[in-house]
């Protein structure tokens, strides 16, 4: 048996030293919390437990989905980006949804990516953008995002290799939490008119932001859709992360392209779930209010306690993580130690999200009140 060699080249699995400490510690009966994991502890909001509950029931949704979606799923997309961004997308044409925009965003690479061609990927980053582009034959190119400039890229800096295919970007960002503004985005999308790239954004943390800073979509943008894919999901706007639904939404030709590799691979999103994501987008959407709340506090404690052992940043403004500069003396992997042993207490170290994140480490918001403030209390007694 011969797996091949694109399994030989992704790069190696970014917690797994962290992983087995964990279970050296654990198996030594140290009660170990977790900041580690980016998915929302709260749960999905009941009327949405209930719409599922109501199409589940409904034997018609027990059979194959259409590869494209519902067009109901796919109208409640567009008539949302009308309402959130006044945007409008064609249902047909712009539209495709997704088993959770993961999904989508690594059969992007499927899509656009021949073998040796180059994809500007941030640096740090989500890791999907990078895996991506390697299974699919291509050629990862890093774009640092330094912190001096807020982890927008250094546009005047950026090298394009002949023959780039796509750029992507995500804000607000996993890991740095950081968030750009529509000229940002209109800098982005002149960009890549420039280059003859397609901007693929991530845009998974529209809906998570706080002290008032609203982000915006790619679409926003006059023109975009030329140039521009967005993808989108339910999974941290509404609690959904384990019902894998998501989107992507823009340019007709990327959105048929994608379309066309998924309808070759997968079966599309079951039928219930659509229509729950449907009740999810059309919804009462007062529960974002609290959730943004929710978040916002535990980001000022997160904040005040780093701030109070001496640790000099910003606080985010938005997604449901708080990217900690580390302390002097230590890297990445040091500080995370130091942390795992000291505190008991897990964040992944800045540089499993690309070279550029080492002298980070990534605090998740997404941890019950009272397991953060233990976390918490523990690290400023360790520090
Ligand atoms: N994009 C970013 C930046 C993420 O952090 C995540 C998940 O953590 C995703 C996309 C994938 O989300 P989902 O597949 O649940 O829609």
């Amino acid at each position: 048996m011969r797996p091949a060699k694109r399994i030989e080249t992704l790069p190696p699995y970014l917690f797994a030293e962290i992983d087995r400490k964990v279970s050296e510690k654990r198996a030594a009966g140290v009660d170990v919390i977790s900041l580690g994991v980016g998915d929302p502890d709260t749960p999905t909001p009941a009327h949405i437990v209930a719409a599922l509950k109501v199409a589940v029931e409904d034997v018609s949704t027990h059979q194959y989905p259409s590869y494209y979606g519902m067009p109901e799923f796919r109208r409640a997309v567009c008539a949302w980006y009308q309402r959130r961004f006044g945007v409008t997308i064609d249902p047909d044409r712009e539209c495709q949804p997704l088993i959770g925009s993961k999904e989508g965003i690594a059969h992007l690479a499927v899509a656009f990516v021949d073998p040796g061609d180059a994809v500007l990927v941030p640096d740090p980053a989500y890791p999907v953008y990078e895996i991506g582009t390697i299974l699919a034959g291509g050629t990862p190119v890093s774009v640092p995002l330094p912190a001096e400039i807020g982890f927008l890229p250094d546009w005047d800096s950026i090298e394009v290799p002949a023959g780039a295919k796509i750029l992507w970007l995500n804000y607000p960002s996993n890991p740095t939490a950081a968030v750009a503004t529509i000229d940002d985005l209109e800098r982005a999308v002149a960009f890549c008119r420039t280059h003859d790239l397609l901007l693929a954004y991530d845009n998974a943390y529209s809906e998570i932001t706080f002290d008032g800073f609203t982000a915006p979509s790619v679409l926003q943008v006059e023109g975009a859709k030329d140039v521009a894919i967005e993808f989108h999901s339910l999974s941290k706007t509404y609690n959904m992360t384990g019902w894998r639904i998501g989107w992507a939404v823009g340019s007709p030709v990327a959105v048929e392209a994608l379309g066309r590799v998924k309808t070759n691979i997968d079966s599309g999103i079951f039928n219930a779930v659509q229509r729950a994501g449907i009740a999810a987008l059309e919804g009462p959407q007062d529960f974002l209010g609290d959730l943004r709340a929710l978040y916002q506090r535990r980001r000022d404690r997160v904040v005040d306690t780093f701030h109070d052992v001496g640790l000099k940043f910003e606080a985010p403004k938005g997604s449901v993580f708080v990217w900690l500069p580390v302390p002097a003396g230590h890297d990445s992997a040091s500080f995370a130690t130091l942390l795992l042993e000291e505190a008991g207490v897990v964040v992944p170290p800045g540089r499993g999200y690309g070279p550029s994140g080492e002298g980070f480490v990534r605090v998740s918001l997404t941890v019950p009140d009272d397991r953060l403030e233990e976390g918490l209390e523990r690290v400023r007694k360790a520090l």
